[in-house]
C-alpha cells in the first residue's frame, strides 16, 4: 500500500519532469524510473504505440540503472498478452499472480522471472497512445494503490506524447509547407508578429538579398516600405498592395495570416508589367493628344455645314452622323488624357472638398435622365460636410462616373440609391443600383481600362460607353489614398463603393466645395 503523500509527491514529481524537455523518449524514462522506484517494482516498460496499436519503441527502467529504449517486435503481447487486454478494454489491470492469469503471455526470449504485474494505458481523448508496465518477482507485490498510482503517472504521461505526437505532425507539415514555398517561382516570407522574418524561400534569398532568419522585417532593405505595406494591408483588411523598391523594381505583395504560421508575404515581380502598362499609356496619351486637334477641325466644319448650307435631308443626315461619331471620339480623347493626367499625379492644388454639395450637384444633374427612365432614386447623405482633400473636379468626376452608370445600365422604373457615411477617418460613397448585375468573373477586371462586361449594355441604345469611367474612378480613388470595389447579382444589381479618407468634419455654414 502506498501512503496518500507518498502518491501526491510523486504526481508532483512527474508532472515537473514532463515539463522538462521536448525529447520524449527523454522525459518518458526519466518518468518510468521515478515511477519504479517509487512503486518499489523490479522492472517497469513504457510501450508506445502507433495508431493502429502497434508497438513503435519500448522503453525499460529498472532501479538504479539508467532507463533503455528497445525497438523490436513484441506484438506478440500486444495481441493476446496482459497488455493486449489492457489496449482492448482501455483501463488497467493488476495480475497479483501471472502463473494463475490466463492473460499473461510469457515472452519467450524473456530472462526474467514475473510473479506479479500491473499495466496500465496512456489513454488520450478515446486513443491507447502507450502503456505503462511494472514488474515483480515476488507474487501479490502490487495492490490497487499502486494501479491508481500507476494510472495518474499514465494519465500525464498520455498528454505529453499526444503533445509530441502533435509537435511532430506540425513540424512535418510546416516542412513540407517550406518545401513547397521553396518550388515557389516569386519571393515569399514568413513573419511573426513582432515582424520578424521567419523563413524566406529561395527566391527570397536570392531577390531581396536576405542572407538570414529570425531577424527583424526592417533590418532587411526594403524592409521598411514592405513593413508600411503590410500594416496598410492590415488596417484595410486588403490582401494586395504595390510596393515600390528602392532599386525600381515594383512588387504586387500579398498577404494571408495563417494561424500558428504568422503571415504569410508573397512578393509578385511586376516591374515589366508595369513599365509595358506605362509604354501603353504613354502611346495612348501621344495619340490622344495629336488626335484631338484634327478633330476640333472636322468639328468646326461639320458645325458649318450643318448650320451655313442649306442641305438636303440625306446631307443632313450625313453631317448629324459625322457630329455624333466625332463628338464620341472627343470624349474618348478627354477620358484618356484625363485618365493619363490622373496616372501622372498632375492635379490642381488639392483643396478641402465637401463631397456631400458634390454628391448634391451630381444627382441633380441626372435628374433629368432618371426622370426620362422612371428611376426612384434615394440620396442618403448626412447633415453635416463630408470633407475630402482634393480636386472638387476630380471628386465630381468619381461621382458622376459611378451615378452615370447606375443611370445608363439600370432598365426603366429601377430603383438607384446614393449615399455618404462618415466615420472617424473614412468616407463611404455607395452608389446602388437594381440594374442588370455584374457576373462574378467580370467584377475583378471591372476597373481595367476599356474593360466592358460583355452581353451588359446601357439600357438607352444612344448613350455610349468608353469602358474607361470605372478606370477614371479607381485612378482617382486611389490617387487620394483611398479604395473602390463592387459587390453585385445578377439579375439583382450592382452596388459601387468608394472609400475616402476624409479630412475632418465641420458645419455645413464653413464649408468649401
Ligand atoms: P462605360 O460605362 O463607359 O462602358 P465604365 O468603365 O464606366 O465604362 O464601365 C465598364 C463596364 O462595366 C461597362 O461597360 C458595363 O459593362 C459595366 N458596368 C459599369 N457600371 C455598371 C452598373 N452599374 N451595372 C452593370 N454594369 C455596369
Amino acid at each position: 500500500m502506498i501512503p496518500y503523500a507518498a502518491t501526491a509527491d510523486i504526481i508532483y514529481k512527474v508532472a515537473r519532469q514532463l515539463n522538462t524537455s521536448l525529447d520524449l523518449e527523454e522525459v518518458l524514462g526519466k518518468v518510468l524510473h521515478l515511477t519504479v522506484e517509487a512503486t518499489g517494482a523490479e522492472r517497469g516498460s513504457l510501450f508506445l504505440l502507433d495508431d493502429e496499436g502497434h508497438v513503435t519503441r519500448q522503453i525499460q527502467s529498472s532501479p538504479h540503472k539508467p532507463y533503455k529504449v528497445v525497438r523490436r517486435n513484441i506484438q506478440e503481447v500486444m495481441s493476446h498478452g496482459l497488455a493486449g487486454w489492457v489496449y482492448r478494454h482501455q483501463h488497467g489491470a493488476l495480475a497479483t499472480d501471472v502463473t494463475t492469469d490466463e492473460r499473461w503471455v510469457q515472452l519467450p526470449d524473456s530472462t526474467h522471472e514475473t510473479r506479479s504485474a500491473l499495466i496500465v494505458p496512456l489513454l488520450r481523448q478515446d486513443t491507447v497512445n502507450g502503456l505503462l508496465s511494472l514488474h515483480h518477482s515476488q507474487k501479490r507485490f502490487f495492490d490497487e494503490s499502486h494501479l491508481a498510482l500507476a494510472a495518474g503517472i499514465a494519465s500525464q504521461a498520455a498528454v505529453a506524447v499526444e503533445n509530441a505526437r502533435l509537435f511532430t505532425q506540425i513540424k512535418g507539415e510546416r516542412e513540407s509547407l517550406y518545401m513547397l514555398f521553396n518550388a515557389m517561382p516569386m519571393p515569399v516570407l514568413e513573419i511573426d508578429t513582432e515582424s520578424n522574418i521567419i523563413f524566406a524561400n529561395q527566391m527570397a534569398r536570392q531577390s531581396l538579398q536576405i542572407k538570414e532568419v529570425n531577424i527583424p522585417l526592417m533590418a532587411i532593405e526594403g524592409g521598411n516600405q514592405l513593413n508600411l505595406a503590410l500594416g496598410k494591408l492590415h488596417r484595410r483588411a486588403e490582401n494586395h498592395i504595390e510596393v515600390h523598391w528602392s532599386d525600381g523594381r515594383v512588387f504586387n505583395v500579398s498577404i494571408n495570416d495563417v494561424p500558428q504560421l504568422g503571415t504569410v508575404v508573397a512578393l509578385d515581380d511586376i516591374t515589366h508589367l508595369k513599365e509595358l502598362d506605362s509604354m501603353k499609356s504613354q502611346f495612348v496619351q501621344t495619340v490622344s493628344h495629336d488626335l484631338k486637334n484634327p478633330l476640333a477641325i472636322i468639328m468646326g466644319f461639320a458645325e458649318v455645314l450643318k448650320t451655313d448650307l442649306d442641305l438636303s435631308e440625306t446631307g443632313q443626315t450625313c453631317v448629324d452622323s459625322i457630329l455624333n461619331n466625332a463628338t464620341q471620339m472627343r470624349v474618348l480623347i478627354e477620358e484618356l488624357l484625363d485618365l493619363a493626367e490622373i496616372e501622372a499625379g498632375i492635379d490642381d492644388t488639392p483643396e478641402s472638398c465637401n463631397l456631400t454639395n458634390i454628391v448634391n450637384a451630381v444627382v441633380t444633374n441626372y435628374s433629368l435622365q432618371t426622370k426620362k427612365k422612371k428611376h426612384t432614386v434615394v440620396l442618403d447623405l448626412p447633415q453635416e460636410a463630408c470633407l475630402v482633400q482634393g480636386s472638387s473636379v476630380r471628386l465630381s468626376q468619381v461621382v458622376s462616373n459611378l451615378v452615370s452608370n447606375a443611370v445608363k445600365y439600370t432598365p426603366n422604373d429601377g430603383k438607384i440609391n446614393v449615399s455618404l457615411i462618415q466615420n472617424d477617418s473614412e468616407i463611404w460613397l455607395q452608389v446602388a443600383d437594381t440594374g442588370p448585375g455584374i457576373p462574378p468573373a467580370a467584377q475583378s477586371q471591372l476597373f481595367q481600362k476599356f474593360y466592358r462586361v460583355p452581353d451588359i449594355h446601357a439600357s438607352d441604345s444612344y448613350v455610349k460607353s468608353t469602358g474607361l469611367g470605372l478606370s477614371i474612378v479607381k485612378a482617382i480613388t486611389e490617387d487620394y489614398g483611398g479604395r473602390v470595389w463592387v459587390t453585385s447579382e445578377v439579375g439583382v444589381g450592382s452596388t459601387f463603393a468608394c472609400v475616402l479618407p476624409c479630412k475632418s468634419t465641420m458645419s455645413t455654414s464653413d464649408e468649401t466645395d
